[in-house]
């Protein structure tokens, strides 16, 4: 029996217990009888099982997630790397665990230092001047600097800009803010190579455009490399440039945002500074910003700092790598990702082949096996069939410049004999596929359910016995 087969309300057996306690011999000075109306009728239902079956259940439970501690994850735009756990301990410590949002100032200086020094190393590892750490996740902090860049036009009475450019290329968080921030989405379209197209954009930039969102590697894994020439066009058309520094990784150390001439960004210090992530948090997106841009901030001043258990993994994080090292994360990304591009664009469909920085993307199989009667396998398939040799599938059906979409981006954090692993079940995949899609197409076959309709799932849950 597997434990996971079973709700542990199934386990149940009448008068077993998962405790032994002494018998008390004291007095009870604490019974009150409480008021009918609130008494219990019936008594409650709960499980009654043995201690070592509620230890087997929880942890069968814990094994069916999937996680950077259980094996490799290579989720493009995520950057699931590793979280070294000494980040875990400084987190935990009671110090600043147990710290309050209204404590009196005088006994917050430790935390207060935190934020300062933290503050400082983004600011040089980024070139802004200084961050705020309000915002708790990355779509936050693009919603927090999008009102900055309105703020700034307002206060110069400029009250025309409106719009907003981001290019097709953009994380889907990008349009979402923006238009949470009542701006209107002008598209810019990439190029053959994947790059914002500096021509089509040119036209594009008059007195009503705000400004540009960017990311740089943009989500294609591609380093925009007229950021020069597109920073100077949105700046003489009076407009901002806004940079997304969610997976900030491949730059780190190495090229700073704000002398590529960005004014306002964000980073996720889940992703690109530690702290393990997914399933929706705890996450911090910070917001820099450029001098001119310091008065639109807001303060850093009052008790309540945001995600401060992030912040400090993150500062933990800085600490640890130092100066030197912290630029040594940026070229193994990205080596890595080249590595796996280039071990397997014989078996898959690789639409941009130039080097690509910390992640890239597939377009599906060269041979998806389509026969007469037999559908090729999808990228979905390749995904789920990964599931089965125990890796995290990659980002698919992202971007969505191509149908078949497979985005892998594997971080700094993994061992040559992880990626050789991987490289060597994508191309065991892809001979399948070659031979029977079938069996991708009913994958996977190894893990407690296999393909639930997600959709239904997502809007219908049963999440009661
Ligand atoms: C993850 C990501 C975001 C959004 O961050 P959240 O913390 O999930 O809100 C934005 N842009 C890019 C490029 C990302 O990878």
């Amino acid at each position: 029996m597997k434990y996971y087969d079973k709700l542990i309300f199934e386990l149940s057996k009448k008068g077993r217990t998962a405790y032994s306690l002494p018998k008390v011999t004291l007095p009870c000075r604490m019974e009150k009888e409480l008021d009918e109306s609130l008494a219990r009728t019936e008594p409650l239902e709960l499980p009654e099982v043995s201690e070592v079956d509620v230890v087997r259940h929880y942890t069968a439970l814990s094994q069916m997630n999937f996680g950077v501690d259980t094996g490799f994850y290579p989720l493009g735009s995520c950057t699931m790397k590793y979280n070294p756990k000494i980040n875990e301990e400084i987190a935990a410590m009671q110090s600043f665990a147990a710290l309050h949002p209204l404590q009196p100032k005088e006994t917050t200086e430790g935390a207060e230092r935190v934020i300062a020094e933290l503050d400082a190393a983004l600011a040089a590892i980024t070139g802004m001047r200084h961050f705020t750490f309000k915002p708790c996740a990355g779509a936050h902090g693009e919603l927090t600097g999008l009102m900055i860049i309105r703020e700034y036009h307002l206060s110069r009475g400029d009250m025309k800009r409106t719009k907003i450019i981001v290019p097709d290329s953009a994380h889907g968080t990008n349009p979402a803010s923006a238009a949470a921030c009542g701006l209107e989405i002008v598209e810019a379209k990439s190029n053959a190579d994947g790059l914002v197209d500096v021509e089509d954009l040119r036209p594009l930039l008059d007195d009503t455009i705000a400004g540009i969102m960017m990311t740089n590697p943009n989500t294609l894994g591609l380093f925009e490399k007229d950021i020069c020439r597109i920073a100077t066009l949105v700046h003489e058309a009076g407009g901002l440039l806004y940079y997304d520094g969610a997976n900030m990784n491949p730059l780190l150390g190495k090229v700073r945002p704000g002398d590529m001439g960005f004014d306002v960004m964000h980073l996720n210090l889940h992703k690109t500074f530690s702290t393990p992530h997914g399933g929706g948090g705890p996450g911090s997106g910070p917001v820099g910003v450029c001098e001119k841009l310091v008065p639109f901030l807001g303060v850093n001043t009052s008790g309540y700092h945001g995600n401060f258990g992030v912040m400090l993994r993150a500062y933990a994080y800085i600490l640890m790598l130092g100066r030197e090292n912290v630029k040594l994360a940026g070229p193994l990304a990205v080596l890595n990702a080249n590595y796996i591009k280039e071990s397997l664009k014989h078996k898959y469909k690789l639409p941009i082949t130039s080097v690509c920085k910390h992640e890239f993307v597939f377009d599906g199989l060269i041979n998806d096996g389509a026969k007469e009667g037999v559908a090729g396998a999808t990228t979905l398939d390749v995904a789920k069939r990964l599931l089965d040799y125990g890796f995290h599938a990659p980002t698919i059906y992202f971007p969505l410049l191509f149908h078949q979409a497979l985005m892998i981006e594997p971080t700094e954090t993994e061992s040559k004999e992880t990626l050789d692993d991987f490289i060597a079940v994508m191309e065991q995949i892809a001979d399948e596929a070659a031979q029977d899609a079938n069996i991708l197409h009913e994958a996977p076959h190894a893990t407690p359910i296999s393909r639930p309709d997600e959709t239904t799932a997502a809007r219908n849950p049963i999440l009661h016995y």
